[in-house]
């Protein structure tokens, strides 16, 4: 079993102990005692992932979200444009992401 994990999404662990948690913490990972955790931008990933796999003795993986439509990619590399097949292939794929970069601008302001 290999465990997912979508970046920028709330998602729940076993409780794995104080060490754990520090180190967690630590790599970067955000908490929320109602939400559970998320992997961010500001997450040293490698760190985080490694210290799930030891503590859950399981595979852990991040799974990117499409940025324009949200859908899972699968095991993209970390760094590489997120974009799903069907956004990349569809014909309006730039103005949708332009649009959808635009949301996230109005977002900040
Ligand atoms: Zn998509």
């Amino acid at each position: 079993m290999t465990k997912k994990i979508a970046l920028n999404s709330w998602f729940k662990l076993p409780w794995l102990g104080a060490d754990v948690f520090q180190q967690l913490m630590r790599a970067g990972v955000k908490h929320d005692k109602q939400l559970g955790f998320k992997f961010t931008s500001a997450t040293d990933k490698q760190r985080a992932i490694s210290i799930l796999r030891s503590a859950l003795n399981e595979e852990v993986e991040i799974e990117k979200a499409c940025f324009i439509c949200d859908s899972p990619i699968g095991e993209a590399d970390i760094e590489s444009p997120t974009l799903c097949d069907r956004c990349i292939n569809a014909d309006n794929a730039y103005s949708l992401y332009v649009l959808k970069f635009q949301s996230l601008l109005d977002k900040l302001k």
